[in-house]
């Protein structure tokens, strides 16, 4: 155990390294920059070290994984703060509402709805993220560029929802500099502070066009058999 806990350390340290001088290089807002581990895919012994090593805020894109996975991790440090990055389906609303501490993927006016009905019945307020399909891909979720500004504005004027900031995953193969652009763009627009935006790959990028969360999967846990 102590020797996966030093190497969770040692690549926790890497990369909060990385993050850090990327502000500094970039320097202007934001104030600081929030590392969130991605750990989908990577089970709670994976998991743990990097608990054991400091790391709170964590990132996962499925309900039914982070609910196999996260309650006996949360009791044992209850001061984690865990992030729904993927897609929800309005049925798994309740669930998430009971797991999650964020959720980034507020994409659809239906869905916007049934959280906030649903956090209303549990008596919590979570902060959310609206997902921008930034590249206007038809495989992606998020709401358009165009309607983004808007769907800001019904979240919190229709339904309540506190709405923190607009997340983001850029087209592959391409140039993510711009996208993440446009997004702090948008973010200005709608009157949102945070932008979730930079993986593995792209983060230090993302940190230079105003990034105040970066998501980081693969580079702190390694390769991933499945997405
Ligand atoms: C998997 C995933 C990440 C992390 O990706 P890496 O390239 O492994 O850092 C970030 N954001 C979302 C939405 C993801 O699904």
């Amino acid at each position: 155990m102590a020797d996966r806990v030093n190497s969770a350390r040692a690549a926790l340290d890497y990369i909060r390294n990385r993050v850090k001088k990327a502000h500094h290089r970039f320097g202007a807002p934001p104030e600081s920059v929030e590392l969130i581990a991605v750990s989908k895919t990577f089970g709670a012994e994976t998991v743990r070290p990097f608990l054991e090593a400091g790391q709170r805020a964590f990132g996962e894109n499925r309900v039914q994984e982070a609910k196999e996975k996260w309650p006996g991790l949360r009791e044992a440090f209850p001061d984690v703060v865990l992030h729904l990055i993927g897609p929800l389906q309005t049925n798994k609303a309740r669930e998430a509402v009971a797991l999650f501490d964020v959720i980034e993927t507020v994409d659809r006016e239906k869905l916007a709805g049934v959280l906030a009905e649903e956090m209303q019945r549990a008596g919590k307020r979570l902060p959310c993220f609206v997902q921008v399909n930034i590249g206007g891909e038809e495989q992606k979720a998020g709401v358009s560029v165009e309607e983004a500004v808007g769907f800001v504005r019904r979240c919190r004027e229709v339904h309540g929802l506190d709405i923190v900031g607009l997340m983001c995953i850029p087209p592959d193969g391409q140039p993510a500099g711009p996208y993440f652009a446009q997004l702090a763009g948008l973010a200005k627009l709608a009157g949102v502070e945070n932008l979730s935006m930079g993986m593995s790959g792209d983060f230090e990028t993302a940190i230079a066009m105003g990034a105040t969360h970066v998501r980081v999967g693969s580079a702190l846990f390694g390769r991933r058999d499945q997405i």
